[in-house]
């Protein structure tokens, strides 16, 4: 079967970005036994956009684009496809519910361009996003498959891997196909691509191992592809083991376990408790630590001191260590963590302090310096985190590294 991938986007055409969707995606169909005829890349212009259409539709029986699906693009893409298509543009109730809950999960409100991104092509499948607003959108016209995916390529591939796959293997009727998936955490994807570069030059043709990165966390697919499952399945069990040797603690997790659940399981099963002071992240470990279900069991709170003062008031932090030191220092988190757990008695406790930014950097300690303690009230151990400008992102980056080391802490002991 032959397919051909469109991508969207004037940054790709002014070589801004480097188009890596295109090869994923390649690598994803081949998988699949779908071959491609041909990329192509054009600009958000509705007329290069509607030519590719036009060029590819009447040659393959599959077309997959990227980009200008979001609400920053004013939606070019989604016209373009009803233009294309000869359909309506209305409103998708579906689309907007699963806005407003994504919104709602990160604590903030769609807005209207949101809203206004729920028009879409009359008789759209929509491909569920669980990494962002715009869904992925299937068509089919004659006996030919149209599908449309966000540009942002963590959530093109989340979709892929998770939606359009599965539905192309139910359409087309491809070979068996067997996934697992491996959790991993604190390495960045090309680090651990070093790490797998060998393993992954070994795998045989029918298996493929694609790297799906999100914050702090890649997810690791192995995909095998044949006639037999048992023994498909049999291939993969092998696999999952040597990466599992070959990256040690890195990997927390298969399938879809949250890193605090994993956290929460291992404190659980231990009978530790736990407590957290925050600084920069303002309670978003304890977020992440009372978003499993149960977490009551050993976790017991946290004390948020943003300001020096309730540093010391709270937690007892020595006027000296914060004048000599800073509140963004080694010192200052340990004091932190000590005086937490005279406030809190639990078994661990956690102390996170740093620049989230964007500003308040200096050369010394430039924005995205975080430094954390961890202690049994025996052992202390701290981390320094060098993060960067942004700073949702560092809050976010910030809190999953906290868990991390409350992981990394239970395996040592
Ligand atoms: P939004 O409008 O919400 O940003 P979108 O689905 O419209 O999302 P684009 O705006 O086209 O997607 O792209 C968003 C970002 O995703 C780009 O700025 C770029 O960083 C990345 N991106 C887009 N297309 C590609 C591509 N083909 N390869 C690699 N990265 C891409």
């Amino acid at each position: 079967m032959k397919a051909s991938i469109i991508t969207v986007g004037d940054e790709i055409l002014i070589g801004q970005i480097t188009d890596t969707n295109s090869a994923w995606l390649a690598a994803q169909l081949n998988l699949l036994g779908v071959q491609i005829r041909k990329m192509i890349s054009v600009g958000d212009e509705a007329a290069s956009i509607y030519s590719a259409l036009e060029e590819c539709m009447s040659q393959d029986v599959l077309v997959v684009m990227t980009g200008g699906l979001g609400p920053t693009k004013d939606d070019i893409t989604k016209k373009v496809i009803a233009d294309f298509l000869g359909l309506q543009m209305s409103f998708s109730q579906e689309s907007w519910t699963h806005i407003q809950q994504f919104f709602r999960q990160l604590g903030r409100t769609a807005t209207e361009a949101h809203y206004n991104q729920c028009f879409m092509p009359e008789g759209v499948r929509l491909l569920d996003n669980k990494m962002g607003t715009a869904p992925g959108m299937w068509f089919e016209k004659g006996n030919a498959i149209l599908v449309s995916l966000p540009g942002v390529p963590y959530e093109m591939k989340s979709i892929t891997a998770n939606q359009l796959l599965p539905r192309l293997q139910h359409t087309l009727h491809t070979p068996v196909i067997e996934h697992r998936t491996l959790l991993t955490v604190g390495m960045g994807e090309s680090l651990i691509a070093e790490k797998l570069a060998a393993f992954e030059d070994s795998l045989p043709n029918n298996i493929k191992l694609a790297y799906l990165p999100n914050l702090a966390r890649v997810r690791l697919r192995l995909s095998a592809v044949g006639e037999d499952r048992q023994m498909l399945r049999q291939e993969l069990e092998k696999k999952v083991e040597d990466i599992r040797q070959l990256l040690g603690d890195l990997v927390y997790g298969e399938g879809e376990e949250e890193l605090a659940q994993k956290v929460g399981e291992m404190l659980k099963d231990r009978k530790i408790t736990l407590a957290t002071a925050e600084s920069c992240t303002g309670g978003y470990v304890s977020h992440l630590i009372t978003g499993i279900a149960g977490s009551s069991d050993y976790y017991h709170g946290s004390i948020i001191t943003y300001s020096n003062e309730l540093k010391m008031k709270l937690l007892g932090v020595k006027k000296e260590t914060l004048d000599e030191f800073g509140a963004v220092s080694e010192q200052t988190v340990k004091e932190m963590v000590t005086g937490l757990l005279q406030a809190i008695p639990v078994g661990i406790g956690i102390s996170v302090s740093g620049i989230a930014g964007p500003g308040g950097g200096s050369a010394e300690k430039p924005v995205g310096t975080i430094w954390m303690a961890i202690s049994d009230g025996k052992i202390i151990q701290t981390q320094k985190l060098s993060l960067g400008k942004d700073r949702l992102i560092n809050i976010k980056y910030a809190g999953i590294h906290a868990v991390n080391m409350i992981r990394k802490f239970l395996l040592a002991q």
